[in-house]
């Protein structure tokens, strides 16, 4: 006896008349839509394009800087901060494709997992700074050029200004602590975690700046930058484990996965099957096989499950035993 809770989808190309005239069915109560959107989601996409804006604007000022005070230094800080923008870019246009493709019918599981897709992207991106400072690092050590502490140091001071009001407005949303989000929205984490590794970066570049004007240490920059470099690539692997995992259908919370088979199992009941994975932020789908000797309507085992915080999509499949 197999009993599906989901019902076949036919039309795939006109999403908003198609969920019109497919009203969701009582099988269906944990559906509802397939918005599987992070709850945060208008808050983290509103300041990832503020946050866009304001690394845009920074950098036109850095360039146009650059060319009328013939800095390199200001020069090569815009061309950083053009990486920025294109990651917080890269962040918002998830945003705006997820919210876009939230009720695409095209999508089997909904379009929550974009920004999965993007911080993934944006983790790439941090991994090959983290590569590119090593190398510069590595050069500078090997081969010192003179460094114009004086223009230098303000310079490092007021990126990571800059920086700061960034990762700033960029912070999670207190809300998402007590929720049963266990990774939070891994897009913002990305663009949050890359401008964080850089107000660290920046931080250790005005200590060796400093150590150089100071004492001569000319070695200090370039020692300081391999160590940020490092830091840099534990960032950038922590994000490629976590966006990878969830784009690849890890299971994403072993407490959850736990939490269901537990409530499954009342008196004979048996959990012979269990799939559970992430849809979005928050949200997350199952599929559980139960065996009983005598099965009950699908639906008794399903309001076993009402009311899991963080399970947005169920499907049961009854068994005899
Ligand atoms: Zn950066």
């Amino acid at each position: 006896m197999l009993i599906a809770a989901r019902p076949a989808p036919n039309a795939a190309s006109d999403p908003v008349g198609d969920a019109q005239r497919h009203p969701p069915r009582p099988l269906d109560a944990f559906r509802q839509d397939r918005t599987y959107l992070g709850a945060d989601h208008a808050r983290n996409e509103r300041r990832t394009w503020i946050v866009a804006g304001v690394c845009a604007v920074t950098l036109a000022a850095q360039l146009a800087g650059g060319r009328l005070f013939h800095s390199m230094a200001l020069t090569a800080s815009g061309l950083h901060m053009a990486a920025h923008v294109a990651v917080l870019a890269t962040a918002a246009g998830a945003y705006w494709l997820a919210r876009r493709l939230a009720g695409d019918r095209r999508f089997a599981f909904g379009a929550g997992k974009v920004g999965y897709l993007a911080g993934f992207a944006n983790a790439v991106v941090l991994a090959v700074t983290a590569v590119t400072i090593a190398l510069e690092s590595i050069e500078r050590l090997f081969q010192p050029e003179a460094v114009d502490y004086g223009s230098a140091i303000p310079l490092a001071i007021g990126g990571l200004a800059v920086t700061l009001v960034c990762v700033w407005l960029l912070r999670p949303a207190q809300a998402a602590e007590g929720r049963h989000d266990h990774d939070g929205d891994l897009n913002l984490s990305a663009a949050h975690l890359h401008l964080s590794a850089d107000a660290i970066i920046s931080v250790l570049t005005i200590l060796g700046l400093l150590a150089g004007q100071r004492f001569g240490w000319s070695f200090a920059d370039p020692l300081l930058g391999l160590a940020g470099a490092g830091l840099v690539a534990q960032f950038a692997y922590s994000l490629i484990r976590r966006t990878g995992a969830a784009l690849l259908d890890v299971n994403p919370s072993t407490v959850l996965a736990e939490e269901i088979r537990k409530r499954l199992q009342a008196g004979a009941t048996r959990v012979v099957d269990l799939h559970v994975w992430r849809l979005g932020p928050g949200h997350h789908a199952a599929i559980a096989v139960v065996a009983d000797e005598t099965p009950a309507p699908v639906e008794t085992y399903r309001a076993r499950l009402e009311g899991l915080a963080g399970l947005s999509h169920l499907t049961v499949e009854v068994r005899r035993a």
